[in-house]
């Protein structure tokens, strides 16, 4: 979707509260957690290269998100920094990038982003202390790629207050703790620690729940991808609506209890990375041998609902980001339980958004060990992979996070009333 080039502002009403989180990025360098590395990650084995000043503008990337592996010089105003994956495995394009800058004066500096590989993707988003995130004006971005050249020159407002360029908006670990604090006081919500990553951060899980928690669950999973923010915007969306006190999030309540993991890979987002955890591996690939303590407590959560005999498991989807947006359904003819939901959800969804055209794949990724696969053929439930745009605007973002829930609830609903 093409963002107006009079409006750069990306923040729906959904983003203001991540506006504190970004004041508090801006303010200071964030001190590190004690015992975890924070920051550009790759890079801290070979301390120094994360910050460079030309003697006015420095730029640094000690804070978590942050995502460059090297800073280089190259003249008065112009830096250079080396965007590079977290380790040799990543074969996705997803190439993060977040700097932050200041200068001792008001100016513009030139900023080349130098890709590895991939080159050029997310459009940069800038920001700025006080009013939160917006997109950098287009006119202030040159991609030049040509042979081996991948690179992306940024012109950047600077001054003595810093600011932020990131591939966008950061939504870091503390900005979905201050999203959960935000609903601690509704009786609905229940806020517990799934386990650790493997640096150690949390990983934390909210049930959703009527007061006498219903047998069927409903599992949404979330940020599997450290770039993946816009899928992490709409799951926000997508939970606050089941969290509303209106006759449908009541009914649905009373019928289904939900489980949310809404961020399974701390330590990729803290460390800005394009698409890993720590271990190497891409969680999303993990879902059948599960190396990795994320997808282990996936599994377990799963295994324990299949377990319990006042559970049963009759839903999973997992939200993700990609160049446009889309829903990874199961290839058709494939039977669930509860039968029909897929397309009933993708109908419902539809007709609640009459401008706007809902896109299916069925079958993405079949063949490999992501979660889609892996649940549907260890439960035989209907299965999905909610994907939003890089770029798709924020506010549209919110009503599809929406309008998914309601369409969710509601074909719920429907099918758990259907005569059998
Ligand atoms: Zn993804």
């Amino acid at each position: 979707m093409e963002f107006p080039a009079t409006s750069p502002a990306i923040g729906g009403g959904q983003l203001r509260p991540f506006a504190l989180a970004l004041a508090l990025l801006l303010a200071a360098c964030v001190p590190a957690q004690p015992g975890l590395p924070v920051g550009a990650g790759k890079a801290a084995a070979d301390p120094g290269v994360t910050r460079c000043s030309d003697g006015s503008t420095t730029i640094d990337g000690d804070f978590p998100g942050a995502g460059f592996a090297r800073c280089e010089v190259l003249g008065k105003g112009w830096f250079r920094l080396a965007i590079e994956p977290e380790d040799a495995n990543v074969t996705n394009c997803s190439p993060w990038y977040a700097f932050r800058a200041a200068s001792k004066a008001e100016g513009k500096v030139k900023v080349d982003l130098d890709y590895a590989s991939c080159g050029h993707r997310y459009q940069p988003k800038i920001g700025l202390p006080g009013s939160g995130w917006e997109r950098l004006d287009p006119a202030a971005i040159e991609v030049r790629e040509k042979g081996k050249l991948r690179n992306a020159r940024l012109t950047v407002p600077v001054s003595p207050a810093p600011v932020i360029l990131a591939g966008q908006e950061l939504l870091l670990p503390d900005a979905y703790s201050a999203w959960m604090d935000r609903h601690a006081a509704n009786p609905a919500m229940t806020r517990s620690r799934l386990g650790l990553s493997a640096q150690g951060r949390p990983i934390e899980r909210l049930q959703i729940a009527g007061p006498v928690p219903a047998r069927q669950q409903v599992v949404l999973l979330g940020r599997q991808h450290p770039p993946e923010v816009t899928g992490g915007l709409a799951m926000i969306a997508f939970v606050d609506r089941l969290l509303e006190d209106d006759p449908l999030a009541r009914a649905y309540r009373a019928r289904f209890t939900t489980q949310v993991v809404p961020l399974l890979n701390p330590d990729g987002v803290v460390n800005g990375h394009w698409r890993h955890g720590t271990g190497g591996v891409d969680l999303n690939r993990d879902w059948g041998p599960f190396t990795q303590p994320e997808t282990q407590l996936m599994r377990d959560m799963l295994l324990g609902i299949e377990a319990d005999p006042d559970r049963e498991l009759v839903l999973f989807l997992d939200f993700h980001s990609t160049r446009y947006d889309t829903i990874y359904t199961l290839l058709p003819g494939l039977p669930t339980n509860p039968p029909g939901f897929l397309p009933a959800w993708l109908a419902d969804y539809a007709a609640r958004l009459p401008d706007y055209t809902v896109r299916e794949e069925p079958g993405h990724n079949a063949a490999l060990p992501v979660s889609k696969a892996w649940v549907y053929d260890r439960f035989g439930v209907p299965t999905a992979t909610y994907e939003i745009g890089d770029e798709t605007d924020r506010e549209l973002i919110r009503r599809l996070g929406r309008a998914a829930a309601e369409a969710m609830m509601a074909s719920l609903l429907a099918g758990a009333d259907a005569p059998q």
